[in-house]
């Protein structure tokens, strides 16, 4: 963590600055007239590098790499191990680095383990409930929280916020703020590591973080949360949350087994639907933003990029699924902007407020929301 000390060092009074005024659009408030500027970050939050470093590190990425299997392995559970090739640079498409995607394999193929576990009516509902809980959590938490900070709560709820936001198994929250704040950055150009429009749909979808680019937290993305250790350590460790809450699925089986054996389950049913099925489910779900959201769908916004609002994959992600609006204007805790626009995150969010646990939620502006609305069917 020397890395993350010495920049914390460096650049603490502005790092303070970036988190009372949150990150993206912070000129939309600002006063009369000012309007948001579309799919990019304020300057003071973020430090992209020059376009011609940029152009270099794709330059050098394209080429195959050897890797260090051991290195890989050591990846799983420690996320600080470096292989001395490793290139901190453009992660747009590329090869796959397949030792270190090993448990990223096994998690899907765990799901064939059905046909052994079977099934019951409260594994099933569990794996339902595993899912919408940890949704929440990545679009709450991890999205509009630790990405956008759109609202605000103390720094133990901050931490849980990223202990529960672990559980997704979408590794930590610095990593997936970085990269996420890079994605607004540079929405749909080259620099836009999952962009459907210059890498392609898989890439797009998934195969974006298979590779050894993509791999790093970059710190510099995320200096207003880097400051805390306790997220840190999450982030470094980001395989153990998923690692325990795979294991409480296991128990839970267990105890139901043994204290309601009527309910016909198991401790390896609850793990299997539990954790693995719930778990792949939730993965491909958030995929889906980064891919489909950014090809079917309308604009209602001309944000620059092809982000687009759409219903299904608003309900499949509890609110995400109105992309445009949220790539027109990120700082709001809504990305429903519209009363019949379902956002059951945000409500999630009011709930949460009223119970004190998150205050300052910021709203989307109506002299914003309804600013030269420009609807185009795709
Ligand atoms: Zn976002
Ligand atoms: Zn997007």
């Amino acid at each position: 963590m020397t890395d993350a000390k010495a920049l914390l060092d460096s650049r603490e009074t502005e790092d303070q600055a970036s988190a009372e005024t949150g990150v993206a659009g912070t000129t939309v408030d600002s006063g009369p007239g000012a309007l948001p500027v579309a799919g990019r970050l304020s300057e003071a939050d973020a430090a992209p590098a020059p376009a011609a470093e940029i152009s270099d590190e794709r330059e050098r990425e394209v080429r195959p790499r050897s890797s260090n299997p051991f290195v890989a392995v050591m990846q799983w559970f420690d996320t600080t191990a470096r292989d001395a090739q490793e290139v901190q640079g453009f992660g747009g498409r590329q090869k796959i680095e397949w030792v270190r995607m090993v448990p990223f394999a096994i998690l899907h193929l765990s799901c064939l383990a059905v046909l052994w576990v079977g099934w019951s009516p409260v594994a099933v509902g569990v794996a339902v409930a595993m899912y919408a809980v940890r949704m929440f959590a990545i679009t709450g938490f991890y999205h509009r929280y630790f990405s956008h900070r759109t609202f605000k709560t103390t720094r133990f709820g901050q931490f849980m916020f990223g202990l529960i936001g672990s559980t997704a198994t979408q590794r930590g929250p610095l990593w997936w703020a970085a990269h996420h704040r890079d994605h607004h950055k540079h929405s749909d150009q080259m620099e836009d590591v999952h962009s459907p429009k210059q890498h392609g749909f898989w890439w797009s979808h998934m195969g974006w973080v298979t590779c050894k680019a993509n791999f790093p937290t970059k710190l510099e993305n995320v200096r207003d949360l880097a400051r805390f250790p306790e997220l840190r350590f999450l982030d470094r460790f980001d395989t153990l949350v998923p690692i325990l809450t795979g294991a409480a699925m296991f128990f839970l089986g267990m105890a139901l087994d043994a204290l309601w054996p009527s309910l016909g389950t198991s401790a390896g049913q609850m793990l299997v639907w539990g954790y693995f099925v719930s778990t792949v489910f939730l993965l491909h779900g958030t995929f889906t933003i980064n891919s489909l959201s950014h090809v079917f769908g309308t604009q209602r916004y001309e944000t620059g990029d092809t982000s687009r609002n759409n219903p299904i994959l608003a309900l499949i992600t509890l609110g995400e699924g109105w992309h445009n609006n949220h790539h027109y204007y990120q700082s709001s805790a809504r990305n429903g902007f519209y009363w019949w626009e379902y956002d059951l995150t945000y409500y999630g969010l009011k709930v949460l407020s009223w119970l004190g646990i998150v205050w300052d939620l910021r709203p989307v502006p109506a002299r914003v929301r309804d600013a030269r609305p420009q609807r185009r069917e795709r």
